[in-house]
């Protein structure tokens, strides 16, 4: 149980009606694993470490840089150069000596995930790249433990809450590895410092959630929010019948994983919005973002996600001009090389996605 210390400290919770002794003491027993040390990281683990989370472990290989600093608030300026892992449980026993830190200073692999994920109760994914977010995504359903996806992009956020036993996965809701423009989270886009501080405590909570029993987490729901509009959503989506985790197709050491490939998208032609409402009807339009993207906006054309798209552009003419569009013009790009290689000649992608299309042509469209 707890002692006198810690019931003080703990009071807030304690004296939270739906909470209890009983739920804090649901916390003390947890053993929570944060892959990825950085922004995330900084305020998901912060809270956690507050709220009394018994057990929290730290997996990261990286060491604090200057650049980390605008957004990774729990790094001081004295320890640029310092592994991270080591500064992150520093800070932790600082804030509550009561929480206990296991650090693993190395990179997640497929060699050592599976290991890491089952000491644990529950993941939380403070990754910046699609490789590791599969990574932990495959581990996790292999292990049957819970995991919390979020991630950052420029002044966009996204978080989910993934069962590890239960439909759907994470390649449910992204089959293939969103190429820039989406989700990348490459060390060399930009994203707004105070972003993966709020989407880290809404891991956090997520996290609290689930070992306390508390409300409905965030399963079979991605939640959105665009910081500059302030205006946030959540998508629901399903299992998707072709995955390889959720119809047990393969297993953890068969399936493939794919990273980002590379954040400097070829630049490859491109046409504006109002040149393409001029020629819509003469081109072949093609819509490469997911599902759940195109129930919320489109502009039709054919619906050819960049994980179905050699598929779907197998039969069509290769003399006609073939323009792909998706949300912000990097994906579509990235369809351009698949059709060039394809045999494809006359081809663009459309400028600033349907986001441009909504500012120049019809701003009676939804945006996300
Ligand atoms: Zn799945």
């Amino acid at each position: 149980m707890f002692n006198k210390d810690e019931l003080v400290r703990y009071s807030r919770h304690v004296s939270l009606e739906e909470f209890g002794e009983a739920g804090q003491l649901k916390l003390k027993q947890a053993r929570v694993l944060c892959i990825g040390c950085g922004g995330l990281a900084a305020t998901a683990v912060s809270y956690l470490a507050a709220a009394g989370v018994g057990c929290i472990g730290l997996v990261d290989d990286d060491v604090v840089d200057e650049s980390n600093l605008q957004r990774q608030v729990l790094f001081k300026t004295s320890e640029i150069g310092q592994k991270k892992v080591k500064a992150l449980a520093a800070r932790i026993i600082e804030l509550n000596p009561h929480v206990q830190v296991e650090t693993y200073d190395t990179r997640l692999s497929d060699s050592n995930a599976l290991e890491l994920i089952e000491k644990f109760d529950i993941t939380i994914d403070c990754t910046d790249n699609f490789y590791a977010k599969y990574l932990i995504n495959d581990a996790c359903f292999e292990a049957k433990k819970p995991f919390v996806y979020g991630s950052v992009f420029h002044f966009e956020g996204q978080a989910s809450f993934f069962s590890g036993v239960d439909q759907p996965c994470l390649r449910c809701l992204f089959p293939a590895p969103p190429t820039a423009g989406m989700v990348p989270n490459c060390a060399e886009e930009g994203v707004l410092g105070v972003l993966p501080g709020l989407m880290g405590t809404i891991q956090a909570i997520e996290v609290i959630k689930y070992l306390s029993g508390l409300g409905d987490n965030l399963k079979g729901r991605l939640f959105f929010i665009n910081t500059l509009t302030m205006s946030s959503q959540k998508f629901e989506f399903s299992p998707a019948d072709s995955c390889p985790i959720c119809q047990g197709k393969k297993t953890f050491h068969e399936l493939e994983r794919q990273g980002v490939q590379s954040c400097a998208a070829n630049a490859l032609s491109t046409i504006s919005a109002k040149a393409l409402s001029q020629i819509m009807d003469q081109v072949i339009l093609i819509d490469v973002r997911e599902d759940f993207e195109r129930k919320i906006c489109n502009i039709g054309g054919i619906f050819a996600p960049l994980s179905q798209f050699e598929l779907a552009i197998k039969d069509l003419d290769r003399t006609k001009k073939v323009i792909t569009y998706c949300k912000v013009g990097k994906r579509s790009q990235a369809a351009l090389q698949i059709l060039k290689e394809h045999g494809f000649k006359d081809v663009a992608s459309l400028e600033g996605g349907i986001l441009s299309w909504i500012d120049v042509i019809d701003p009676s469209l939804q945006r996300y």
